[in-house]
């Protein structure tokens, strides 16, 4: 698996229009032996596991746990990501996932869309620097240790791809575009069965199993009770998720109802996803004749 993104919580100390997840203060969270079931359950391999939220800092105890977990179970080779706004980080908090494990944090509030609106950069860079972290500018290698990043929102890319979903839609923050295929890019679902492809990320909300990031209607499986690799391994022949696979939504058209039908709904719902949405919840049942599972 080249990339596993994994939500274990919807906290969060912030709660903004453009979030695709509805997190916020009271935002569902998992159990600790919940997440070390699922870490139980994510392959042998992966290229980079990446923790996010939510806010992971917000729950830094359990965070912590986890890294510790993730280091006992898959050594110190795997690079372990984490995605936060950077609101709660300080130089104690820097030091601890230092210590337990963490290779690269990515502060990806640098938007317009975040409370302190990239306001804490300079002060968050010269407290990396200070404690020796490196700025991700130039392409580092994943096996690079203590790498920094900043990134946030932008309006082409995430806001009309990646967000008809949770706070974003109902506050109309995503800006829907029926041309704009998300699904094609990276977390997206493009690639997703693709084992050792650059282009293979699979998202895991909570302890859903989806192909991409923004998660499908239909959820794949449940990691706290199966393996993640044995979960994608009985959707692979389903003409479906190979649509998805190959980036093409608009393919889905082909599989259970007719393209002509399903073009001039993705046009009316203005989204890929939005789209998809409506394929796995009307007209698709799984392997097994199932429709249980969702988002
Ligand atoms: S977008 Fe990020 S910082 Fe904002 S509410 Fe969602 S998880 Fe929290
Ligand atoms: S179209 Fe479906 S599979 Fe593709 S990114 Fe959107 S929700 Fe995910």
């Amino acid at each position: 698996m080249e990339s596993l993104y994994w939500v274990f919580t919807y906290r969060c100390n912030d709660r903004c229009a453009h979030c695709y997840n509805e997190s916020g203060p009271n935002g569902r969270t998992l159990p600790l032996p919940d997440c070390l079931r699922i870490l139980a359950n994510l392959p042998d391999r992966m290229g980079r596991l990446i923790l996010s939220g939510g806010e992971p800092l917000v729950e830094l105890r359990k965070l912590l746990a986890i890294c510790d977990a993730v280091r006992e179970r898959f050594g110190p080779g795997l690079p372990l990501m984490i995605q936060t706004n950077g609101d709660l980080l300080t130089e104690d908090v820097l030091g601890e996932l230092d210590r337990h494990g963490v290779d690269r944090i990515d502060v990806v509030s640098m938007d317009r869309w975040h409370r302190q609106r990239g306001r804490r950069r300079g002060e968050l860079g010269r407290l990396f620097r200070s404690a020796e972290w490196r700025e991700d500018s130039d392409g580092l290698p994943l096996t690079q240790k203590r790498v920094f990043c900043f990134w946030g929102a932008t309006e082409d890319l995430w806001l009309e791809g990646n967000w008809p979903r949770g706070r974003a839609l109902e506050s109309k923050a995503a800006r829907l575009d029926p041309d704009h295929n998300f699904c094609g890019l990276w977390s997206g679902a493009v690639g997703f069965f693709d084992d050792g492809s650059p282009s293979q990320e699979v998202a895991i909300q909570l302890y859903q199993v989806f192909p991409c990031c923004p998660a499908t209607w239909f959820s794949l499986g449940d990691a706290r009770r199966e393996k993640v690799m044995d979960i994608l391994e009985r959707y692979r022949g389903e003409p479906a998720f190979q649509a998805l696979n190959r980036g093409q939504p608009a393919s889905l058209a082909g599989v259970e109802v007719g393209a002509q039908y399903a073009a001039r709904r993705l046009r009316e719902l203005g989204s890929v996803c939005l789209w998809c949405d409506e394929f796995f919840r009307e007209h698709y049942a799984g392997p097994r004749g199932e429709r249980r599972h969702f988002r």
